[in-house]
């Protein structure tokens, strides 16, 4: 259809269809005649000019009508190009590792995606764009900053790609970022004042070592617990059960992410604690808060990277940790600090366990999916990721140790000594 003309009270109209494409409003003419105007007539004889001409001319002056509505622009196009951030925190816990998810384009899927904090030349964290056309990055805060503001960058594939993000870290509320201001030294060998002793015994209860005031002899153990917790040891051993004063074992218990004791959480999003859930004669259900922590952000990763909306995939599946006081226990060599612990295997029909990776129930995909869940954990130390499928081994994600052809284990480091 083409165009025509329009003329109504206020203005001449150049219209296609029902909407005008350009318009000459009229000017009231200051002459004798009162409610005379006019036009100047320029822009008319380009429109009569053009190549295509205006088809008729519609005077509708005292009519009444309401004027034309001018031609809507087109929708905007779908997303072609590019990310787009859909889920990020504005603050973040220390030591707590937060997640920024995002969609992409579908000429993205497969790319990778990098999160850069502030101008650092080397991402924080890396992954790849799912089929669904998602991704997520996790990352972490270890300290502070100043200035506390950070502006973060996702970029994805060969960086034409690009969104932004603030965020602020902050220290979380904590039973502590206490100052103990011992007069001398506490434990095995120590002086052992009886306010020394009694504002330790408090701080490791309030930590959640409640056994700590017990008797003497569990107080020292509870002491070397602790030192074998914040020196990455996955047994109580090599350390001497004394607190110096201002030494490391006083900064630690003093510090705002000083480990604490606590019952492993039994399930979350994309995990399953069968140990405390399915086996309350087992006692391997503690542990401390940096391995929770590390367990729930696990979960979340293999959720959001590969479980969500698909049926029958199976959860992240925990297993033992350590004993409610931690210490010796003749199932592990290790798994005595609450820091390690082991995944049950996931099936192909869902469920978890009583397998080995060569077993045909065996669900590889998946497990897959949970070793780069737990190496996407800055906390989760990489070199004692074991597990004994050659395929895995291969792919660089985990490494062969003897006993785990039925199960994964993993270990939680120590962060940055405050
Ligand atoms: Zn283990």
């Amino acid at each position: 259809m083409g165009t025509w003309i329009k003329e109504t009270d206020k203005a001449i109209y150049l219209m296609d269809g029902a909407y005008y494409l350009q318009k000459i409003d009229k000017t009231a003419h200051t002459g004798q005649v009162e409610g005379e105007t006019f036009f100047r007539t320029g822009q008319l004889k380009t429109w009569l000019n053009s190549k295509e001409p205006p088809g008729f001319f519609l005077v509708s002056v005292g009519t009444g009508v309401s004027e034309p509505q001018p031609l809507p622009p087109p929708p905007a196009p779908p997303l072609s190009q590019g990310i787009t951030i859909t889920k990020s925190p504005s603050q973040v816990k220390i030591y707590q590792p937060y997640q920024v998810a995002g969609t992409a384009s579908t000429s993205l899927v497969g790319k990778t995606v990098e999160l850069y904090i502030d101008n650092s030349s080397s991402p924080a964290a890396k992954t790849t764009i799912n089929d669904n056309q998602q991704w997520l990055v996790q990352s972490v805060f270890i300290a502070v900053p100043k200035p506390q503001v950070r502006n973060l960058k996702v970029v994805a594939g060969d960086a034409s790609d690009v969104a932004t993000l603030t965020l602020t870290p902050y220290i979380e509320d904590h039973p502590g970022g206490t100052k103990l201001n011992l007069g001398g030294s506490v434990g095995s060998g120590g002086s052992n004042r009886a306010s020394d002793v009694r504002k330790v015994q408090e701080r490791l209860i309030a930590l959640g070592y409640t056994f700590a005031n017990k008797n003497y002899e569990t107080f020292v153990q509870t002491i070397r617990l602790f030192q074998s917790i914040i020196s990455g040891r996955t047994a109580v051993r090599g350390v001497d059960g004394r607190i110096d004063v201002n030494g490391r074992t006083q900064r630690f218990l003093e510090a705002a992410n000083a480990p604490q004791w606590m019952l492993m959480p039994s399930r979350g999003v994309g995990f399953y604690n069968l140990e405390v859930i399915d086996q309350p004669w087992d006692k391997h259900d503690y542990g401390i808060d940096w391995m929770s922590n590390v367990i729930k952000a696990a979960g979340i990763h293999y959720e959001l990277a590969y479980r969500k909306n698909r049926e029958g995939i199976a959860p992240i599946a925990v297993n033992d940790v350590s004993l409610p006081q931690g210490g010796d226990t003749i199932d592990h060599a290790g798994h005595e600090t609450g820091n390690a612990g082991d995944l049950a295997l996931p099936r192909l029909d869902g469920d978890f366990g009583g397998i080995t990776w060569s077993d045909r129930r065996y669900d590889r995909p998946a497990t897959k999916a949970v070793l780069e869940a737990l190496r996407a954990q800055p906390w989760v130390n990489k070199s004692t990721l074991y597990f004994n499928d050659p395929v895995l081994i291969n792919q660089r994600l985990c490494s062969r140790a003897a006993g785990h052809d039925n199960h994964i284990h993993f270990e939680v480091m120590v962060p940055p000594t405050p």
